[in-house]
């Protein structure tokens, strides 16, 4: 039995941990925070738990799914339709890909101008040929739906959902199969229809995201895993019998194997002290703000799920808004509305602030009265992209050092490829 020290009790370490488990090693998990779950994390706005950062994981592929079943998880997708807002008003994103529609009768039409639906009602008429050539989004698009389908439709969702403009967003990466199904079909709506997924894209566990880690971390302590939390790992350092590492609170650990599954700077750090010298990639910071609403129009669901805003005006500073309790109905207490709102990283929004955007982005006014919690909420080390060269000098020079890498700055940010990089390590 090898004794292993996973560092870092995110979903990366606690799911390794529990794998290491199962694989029959002694297990001691040691985590910085004061609970486990990093990046997926409660958070207690007046009688109710939502989730303070990731809320689902994508369904695509499986394996978000495939935890949650071994875990006894029940799960659910999201409900209410997603919506687009600009100063005139909100309207539904299309039931599509990318904001592309699948049929002409999706209601996302109705935001377009006579001479803009007409436009789209042509388009299984144009001929497999048309667009076929393209390589983004937005060139696909311009040909078959016209310009006005774009800016209205798909470009919000490109800019949003993928930070990119349509006219910079790789078919490839995000609507594989399109094209092919363009050719085989004729129509990019009917492609569109046969291409797009046949249930939800994403899901949660029923109660909140952070119910999978509360599962694992239950699973790892009933399976004789030892888990500390308020313990950071500081020093990592290689004697003839194994690895030493120290926690900042003065314990040592002894260990014949090393997972490391903290963010890159801390991994950076202990790797550099085995004498890995590898550059932490870059990370960003991101800002959200939640209220908790009583009594409020809200409960009839105005904006479905919620918003993406698509233009500015000057007073407004949120860029999307999730109307969290009619997107994940358990997170509704005793008729509370919960809303959580997205900013620039560089805006710590006020009560205030969040209170008039909530209520400009949902069209119902909410008094100060009526909000029963805030909290205003900053995640700071949320991994970039990560270059697969790159990427894979780094598992090597890791490797090399006896350390075993896992988690969102080397794998991937999502929950998706978290599990698949323990996965990569430890199946
Ligand atoms: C606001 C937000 C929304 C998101 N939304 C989604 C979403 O909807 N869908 C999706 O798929 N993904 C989403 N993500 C991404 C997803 O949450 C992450 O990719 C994933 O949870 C990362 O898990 P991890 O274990 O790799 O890293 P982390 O969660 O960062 O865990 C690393 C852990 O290491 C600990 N640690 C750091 N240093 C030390 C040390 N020296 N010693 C001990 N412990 C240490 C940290 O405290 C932390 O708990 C979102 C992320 C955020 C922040």
């Amino acid at each position: 039995m090898s004794r292993v020290v996973v560092v870092g009790g995110g979903l990366a370490g606690t799911l390794a941990a529990l794998r290491l488990l199962q694989a029959g090693h002694r297990v001691q998990l040691r985590e910085s925070a004061a609970g486990l779950g990093g990046m997926i994390a409660p958070l207690g706005l007046a009688d109710t738990l939502v989730d303070a950062g990731a809320e689902a994981y994508a369904v695509r592929g499986g394996v978000g799914r495939a935890l949650c079943d071994e875990l006894g998880l029940e799960v659910a997708g999201p409900a209410g339709a997603a919506h687009i807002w600009r100063p005139s008003g909100a309207y539904r994103m299309a039931d599509g890909v990318v904001g592309i529609p699948a049929t002409l009768a999706d209601p996302a039409l109705d935001a377009l101008s006579r001479a803009g639906r007409a436009t789209v009602a042509q388009e299984p008429g144009l001929g497999a040929d048309v667009g076929v050539d393209a390589s983004t989004v937005g060139a696909l698009v311009r040909a078959r739906l016209g310009e006005e389908a774009l800016a209205t439709l798909v470009e919000p969702v490109t800019r949003g959902v993928y930070a990119t403009p349509a006219d910079q967003l790789p078919l490839a990466g995000v609507a594989p199969g399109l094209l092919s199904a363009l050719r085989e079909r004729g129509s990019l709506l009917a492609a569109v229809a046969a291409t797009r997924a046949a249930g939800p894209t994403v899901e949660q566990p029923v109660g909140g995201m952070f119910r999978l880690v509360a599962e694992l971390e239950r699973r790892v302590r009933g399976a004789g895993g030892d888990v500390r939390c308020g313990a950071s790992v500081e020093t990592l350092t290689r004697d003839a019998s194994g690895a030493v590492l120290t926690t900042a609170d003065g314990e040592s650990l002894r260990a014949d194997r090393v997972v490391v599954a903290t963010p890159a700077a801390a991994a950076t750090r202990l790797l550099a002290q085995v004498g890995a010298d590898v550059e932490a990639p870059a990370v960003r910071r991101a800002r959200f703000a939640v209220l908790a609403v009583d009594g409020s129009e809200l409960a009839a669901e105005p904006v479905g799920s919620g918003v993406l805003v698509a233009e500015r005006t000057p007073e407004l500073r949120a860029q999307a808004m999730t109307h969290y309790s009619a997107k994940w109905p358990w997170a509704r207490v005793g008729g509370r509305e919960v809303l959580r709102l997205s900013y620039p990283a560089d805006l710590e929004p006020t009560a205030e602030q969040a209170i008039a955007d909530a209520s400009l982005l949902s069209g119902v006014t909410i008094s100060p009265r009526q909000v029963a919690a805030f909290a205003s909420v900053e995640w700071t080390a949320m991994p970039a992209r990560i270059d697969p060269a790159a990427r894979d000098r780094l598992l090597a020079a890791a490797r090399q050092a006896g350390v075993d890498l896992v988690g969102a700055w080397v794998d991937g940010n999502g929950i998706a490829p978290v599990i698949l990089g323990v996965d990569r390590v430890l199946r």
